[in-house]
This record gives C-alpha cells, sequence and structure tokens, in this order.
C-alpha cells in the first residue's frame, strides 16, 4: 500500500487517531483532519512522523459543505490523489427524544452524517478519474439496534449505513468500494463521559464483557482499505464485543 494518500476525519484524537497510526504505519501519507484540537492533531502528526511515517494536518469543520470542498480540492493540489478516505469525524449529544433540542438533533446529524456526505460529494468525484478508491465510514451499532436517549445520533449512524450502500452501488464499477465499520463500546473521550453505572450496564450488554480499543477498530478500517478487501463493498463491519449479533 505504499504511496498512497489516505484522509481521515476527525483524526486529532479516539479512533480516528489509531486510524491514522495505523494506516501511516503500512507506508500510506495520512492527512489528519481535526475540527478544534490542533495539539492534538499536531501530536499525532508528530507521533508518525517520530515512528517514520509520512503525515500532514488538515482543519475543517466537516459539518460544513464548503469547506469540504475547500479541504479536497488543497489536498489534491498538493498530493494529486486521495486513495483512501475515512470518514470517522462524529460527535454526540445525548437526551431524550421528547426533550431534545432541534439544534442537538441538527448538530449531530450535520456532523455525522452530512459530515461523511460532504467528504464523499467531494473525493468521489477524484477517486472515479483514478478509477480507484476506499471509502470507509465510521457507523456505529446504534445505528443498527438503536439506544434509548440517541435518537440524533442513531439516526445519524442509521443515515451512514444507507449512504455508504447507495454510494458503494454507485460507485462498485469503477474500482471503488464503499464499507462502514459499526464500533460497540470502545475507549474513547466519547464514552469517558459515561457514569460509572452507565459503563457497567453497557459492560453487561457485550458477551466480552468490556469495552474495546480505537486500535482494534483501526484494524478493521485497514483491512477494508487494503487490497484484502478488494471484493468487498457496501458492508458493514463490526467492531462490539459480540454486542449485537
Ligand atoms: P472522540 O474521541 O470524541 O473524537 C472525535 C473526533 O471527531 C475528534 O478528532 C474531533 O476533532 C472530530 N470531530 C468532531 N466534530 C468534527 C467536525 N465537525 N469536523 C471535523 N472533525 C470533527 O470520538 P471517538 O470515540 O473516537 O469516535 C470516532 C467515531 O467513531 C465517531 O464517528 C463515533 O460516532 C464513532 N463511534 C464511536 C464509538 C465509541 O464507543 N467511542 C462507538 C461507535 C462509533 P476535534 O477534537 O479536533 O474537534
Amino acid at each position: 500500500m505504499s504511496e498512497k494518500i489516505a484522509v481521515v476525519t476527525g483524526a486529532s484524537r479516539g479512533i480516528g487517531r489509531a486510524i491514522a497510526c495505523r494506516l501511516a504505519s503500512e507506508g500510506i501519507r495520512v492527512i489528519i483532519n481535526y475540527n478544534g484540537s490542533v495539539e492534538q492533531a499536531e501530536q499525532v502528526q508528530r507521533q508518525i512522523r517520530e515512528a517514520g511515517g509520512q503525515a500532514e494536518i488538515y482543519q475543517c469543520n466537516v459539518a460544513d459543505f464548503a469547506s469540504c470542498e475547500t479541504f479536497v480540492s488543497d489536498v489534491l493540489k498538493t498530493w494529486g490523489r486521495i486513495d483512501i478516505l475515512v470518514n470517522n469525524a462524529g460527535i454526540t449529544r445525548d437526551g431524550l427524544l421528547m426533550r431534545m433540542a432541534e439544534e442537538d438533533f441538527d448538530q449531530v446529524l450535520d456532523t455525522n452524517l452530512k459530515g461523511a456526505f460532504h467528504m464523499m460529494r467531494f473525493v468521489s468525484r477524484q477517486m472515479l478519474k483514478q478509477r480507484y478508491g476506499r471509502i470507509i465510514n465510521m457507523a456505529s451499532v446504534v445505528g443498527i439496534a438503536g439506544n434509548a436517549g440517541q435518537a440524533n445520533y442513531a439516526a445519524s449512524k442509521a443515515g451512514v449505513i444507507g449512504l455508504t450502500k447507495a454510494a458503494a452501488k454507485e460507485l462498485a464499477s469503477r474500482g471503488i468500494t464503499v464499507n462502514a465499520v459499526a464500533p460497540g463500546f470502545i475507549e474513547t473521550d466519547m464514552t469517558a463521559a459515561l457514569s460509572s453505572q452507565a459503563r457497567d450496564a453497557a459492560a453487561a450488554q457485550i458477551p466480552m464483557g468490556h469495552f474495546g480499543t480505537a486500535e482494534q477498530v483501526a484494524e478493521t478500517v485497514a483491512f477494508l482499505a487494503s487490497d484484502a478487501a478488494s471484493y468487498m463493498t457496501g458492508q458493514v463491519l463490526q467492531v462490539d464485543g459480540g454486542m449485537v449479533m
């Protein structure tokens, strides 16, 4: 997989960070996208470079259509191609449906679902020209099974799965695969916000009995980005310790 360019959104922290490091370890040049955490993004870049890899950082709010257009066009001006796109950026704004503010619904949909659409909208044109591309979208088991208190998040992740399958069908004949990864509970800042009671309740639903790591999710993303997955498209791979089956 040498001399390839990968764009990973939301790679300043958590799962995105692990994905960036994992892809870079294969000699892929990684563009680390972040929104607000510039210092963390610089740290990821430093870590990759110190390990002998190639990494750049780029600020872009994926919820903004025009910013994504500029982001993709800047990457193409500098590096000429995008082989792998990982739409990982995501947020939660949890709350019960009947109390949920419209803004909390919109922000989650704008980042998690429209963010993936924006990036695919601009990157797919280049991948069509290349007749090659790997798109991996971060869904969640919550998008498959639902979760009380996460109507906005579940809707966004179910949307990501639909988006993945539609794009897979549109792009398959041009050498572009589009797949999704659906993690269960993974140890990151996102789940660090859970109370110890909520953590115990979550762990009790997982046959393996514990949360997963960002690195375990990154392994699955690396597989889907590799030639080993060249005949797979439109699939949703769960990395959830058996939580949803
Ligand atoms: P996290 O630790 O909270 O990190 C989120 C990342 O997304 C950060 O790098 C953040 O960047 C970035 N981001 C947020 N809004 C953005 C925006 N508008 N534009 C660009 N980047 C943005 O989350 P995580 O747990 O690693 O989650 C990563 C993905 O996995 C998300 O899609 C999440 O829904 C999904 N997921 C997570 C779990 C889990 O248990 N952790 C389970 C299932 C699915 P800045 O800090 O720079 O803003």
